[in-house]
């Protein structure tokens, strides 16, 4: 079985002309390619292989970030065709009505040259701000194809080596000195209740993407309760009978997240995880790792390129 990543899935946006995305057109072709090739994974064999180990071959989607794209172009196509698919919400934005930091570094690169926001960011952050640049594994994140040097940079300091403390403050100065201080507003990038309402009455399983994206890594256990607890306790409020708690790490891979996130998880009646790691669902990790389950991006995929931004 094979788990495909999805973040952004809509046409050209020319407000924001730069923002990587799937081009819709692309994911309706990518939907295609997987039926020919592996066929999908129904939603009852994918939760009884939890408790047979039995697992069947086939793709399950999952969709990350509760953006709105994937109630405006994803939900559709997926009705049109009879599938299904994991929707990991981050509930916290609802309470900040801000962007999450993530996607406000997304506006940031859309919009500016990124060797010219490298350079800002080294004028602006201080050593002591970097307290988690030796943490195992960060220093490898993000190698995807359409990043540069600079781009990666930028995302690996800001989502991962900064102190939380500092981070909103530093990406706030990155996106005034770039103009950006009017960019897309919380109800124009994320579902709203009723459209979570109505992913999960569509038949699609509404999973937790934790309150405020944070990598759990850098979190204490009790922080990461918080996150973990507190963003299901919010979806269930809004859909009543989610048939079981599923949840995805923010950022993924296996440095994002550690065995304790792992028992928290379970602690909190959580079925499963999902992380980043490009292979295959076996036996074994239904079974024994049923809370580091690994996920391909779609780009492993044919048709899965985001396009190419117009401002590199
Ligand atoms: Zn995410």
């Amino acid at each position: 079985m094979k788990a495909i990543m999805y973040h952004y899935v809509r046409p050209f946006n020319p407000d924001l002309p730069g923002l990587n995305h799937l081009h819709i057109d692309d994911f309706r072709k990518q939907l295609d390619y997987f039926e020919e090739n592996f066929g999908f994974v129904s939603k009852e064999d994918f939760a009884n292989a939890f408790v047979s180990g039995k697992v069947p071959d086939g793709v399950i989607l999952t969709f990350d970030d509760g953006l709105k794209c994937h109630y405006d172009y994803v939900l559709p196509e997926l009705k049109a065709r009879g599938l299904w698919g994991f929707f990991f919400i981050t509930t916290g934005i609802y309470e900040t009505k801000q962007l999450l930091g993530v996607h406000k570094i997304h506006m940031l690169l859309a919009a500016s040259d990124h060797k010219k926001i490298y350079d800002q960011l080294q004028e602006i952050v201080t050593p002591e701000m970097l307290s988690d640049k030796g943490m195992d594994g960060f220093t490898t994140s993000y190698s995807l194809l359409t990043d540069n040097e600079y781009s990666m940079e930028v995302k690996r300091t800001l989502n991962f080596y900064i102190a939380y403390e500092y981070r909103n403050a530093v990406i706030e100065q990155l996106l005034s000195l770039n103009g950006l201080t009017h960019y897309n507003s919380v109800a124009d990038f994320y579902v709203d209740h009723t459209e979570i309402k109505a992913l999960h009455d569509a038949g699609m399983m509404v999973g937790s993407h934790t309150v405020n994206h944070f990598v759990m890594s850098k979190l204490s256990p009790g922080e990461q309760v918080i996150e973990i607890r507190d963003s299901m306790k919010y979806l269930e409020s809004i859909c009543q009978d989610i048939p079981y708690r599923s949840f995805c790490y923010p950022y993924g891979g296996a440095h994002t997240f550690t065995p304790e996130t792992e028992l928290i998880l379970a602690d909190n009646d959580y079925k499963m995880a999902f992380s980043i790691e490009h292979k295959d669902i076996h036996a074994a990790d239904v079974l024994s790792r049923p809370f580091a389950l690994p996920r391909y991006d779609c780009n492993t995929y044919p048709y899965g390129q985001v396009r190419k931004s117009l401002v590199q």
